[in-house]
């Protein structure tokens, strides 16, 4: 009985406060904060790896782009020209710089991995050393940051070139967070909605998925990315500074004094003229600098402007188009390693367009052991004997890996091959011809496989 005498007074409790939000007008809900919404989202390794597209960079931003950028590393293995600082120091020091060079051209959204600087021309080691998962996670959280339009790279490949492994992992990740972040099941704590008023876990992301993704190579070879995406003069001028893009590249390098201290004093007093000339002689950046397009979920042409089919409005998530399996005789022999990582990357991303060498290729320090890691695969039923043997140039040594073994049924066994490298003569002319070492493999008296690889010696490499 006391229910019902209580139930008028109830009810006007209750209607009182939908009374009151009927009469107010609707609040608005929080939205992504725009200052960090990205036009472009620049993906690259090291402090000063940006200058691989600054000038592009300078363009983007004269024409009203907004860019964001991310590194792997602080670059904490580089050299110090400007302090005896070294290791976790200098990579304290280059962070700053990193952030000066690129406040000079007007970018301030800058971020960076943590990942650890890791000198080899193998992209699985720079990926084991910078925790690939956690790096991974960090990058996708960045693109659901800052929503970028395009994402630019370095080429995730293997090219003789300097051909960093923190390089190409840069471009893995890149293109791994743009198949990622438009996917709700993707780091899904990310793009939860929050439970609690200061919720500590969950961080009210959405699913981004980018429009296109481009790569820049770190290779010297310029042959087979030629036609493979747009070009932009280096030469063009700004109008916001009315100087050309080269040179506003050129003014953001002048922070990273710990790389360049003796060659930015150098330049100090030079004239655009001076500078121009020294530019263009040196190499710096060629005329123009040449993308490779990746994907692009927004049609447009393979060569055309970098933003051409990009419209305001986000689009839906793109689950990327894994091309088939390649099929495999019964037995076979391929190179393993980061070439096969490589076959394989293109392979689940969908990537049809990107340049890589056929035969592949590296370069190599003379005098060095050179490992050319295979697997051996047998789809048959029973164990099978394989036989391995080398053709290696005038001066090779072989070492160890090639004979006789024996590989058990439906199994893909590791095998490696090991060579001396001569010694390159400090006269011998800069750039040596390319050599080529071929591996070969049979069963049975039959050929199973060969495996080739050129090589170019070089008396010094290549990362450091
Ligand atoms: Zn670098």
């Amino acid at each position: 009985m006391k229910q019902v005498a209580r139930f008028p007074v109830l009810s006007a409790l209750l209607f009182l406060p939908v009374l009151a939000s009927m009469a107010q007008e609707p609040r608005a809900l929080p939205q992504p904060d725009e200052r960090y919404k990205a036009d472009i989202l620049l993906v690259v390794a090291h402090p000063d790896d940006e200058g691989a597209a600054t000038p592009y960079l300078a363009r983007a931003l004269d024409e009203g782009k907004r860019v964001a950028v991310v590194f792997g590393t602080r670059g904490s293995s580089g050299a110090n020209e400007a302090g005896a600082e070294q290791a976790a120091a200098l990579g304290q020091i280059r962070e700053i710089e990193a952030r000066k060079a690129l406040t000079t051209l007007g970018i301030t959204n800058v971020w960076f991995l943590d990942g650890k600087d890791t000198a080899s021309q193998n992209v699985l080691q720079s990926l084991a050393a910078w925790g690939h998962g956690a790096s991974l996670e960090k990058l996708v959280r960045l693109v659901r940051l800052t929503r970028p339009e395009v994402v630019l790279t370095f080429l995730p490949g293997t090219f003789i070139g300097e051909d960093h492994g923190d390089h190409q992992a840069s471009g893995v990740l890149a293109t791994e967070a743009f198949d990622l972040a438009g996917d709700p099941t993707a780091f899904s704590e990310q793009v939860a909605g929050p439970t609690k008023r200061l919720e500590p876990l969950l961080e009210n992301l959405r699913p981004w998925q980018p429009k296109k993704i481009y790569y820049f190579a770190d290779a010297d070879r310029e042959d087979i990315f030629r036609g493979k995406g747009p070009t932009y003069s280096v030469k063009d001028i700004a109008k916001s500074t009315k100087h050309p893009y080269w040179r506003m590249a050129l003014d953001s390098f002048r922070a990273h004094q710990t790389q360049a201290k003796g060659f930015i004093e150098s330049i100090a007093k030079m004239d655009d003229a001076q500078l121009e000339k020294l530019i263009t002689a040196q190499g710096f950046w060629s005329d123009a600098l040449q993308f490779e397009r990746g994907k692009s979920l927004v049609g447009g042409s393979v060569t055309g402007d970098i933003f051409e089919g990009i419209t305001p409005a986000a689009i839906p998530f793109v689950r990327p188009e894994v091309l088939p399996e390649p099929s495999w005789p019964e037995l076979s022999v391929e190179l393993a390693g980061p070439w096969s990582f490589y076959g394989e990357f293109r392979r689940a991303h969908g990537l049809t367009n990107l340049p890589h060498p056929e035969p592949p290729e590296i370069a190599l320090q003379g005098h060095t052991a050179m490992v050319i890691p295979l697997w051996v695969r047998n789809e048959t039923g029973e164990t099978r004997e394989i036989s391995l043997s080398a053709a290696l140039p005038a001066g090779w040594t072989l070492q160890s890996g090639t004979g006789k073994f024996n590989v058990g049924p439906m199994q893909v066994a590791a095998a490696r091959i090991e060579i001396m490298l001569p010694m390159v003569s400090e006269t011998e002319p800069k750039k040596a011809e390319l050599q080529e070492v071929s591996v070969h493999a049979e069963a049975s008296g039959q050929t199973i496989g060969d495996v080739k690889l050129r090589v170019e010696l070089r008396k010094r490499t290549l990362p450091q």
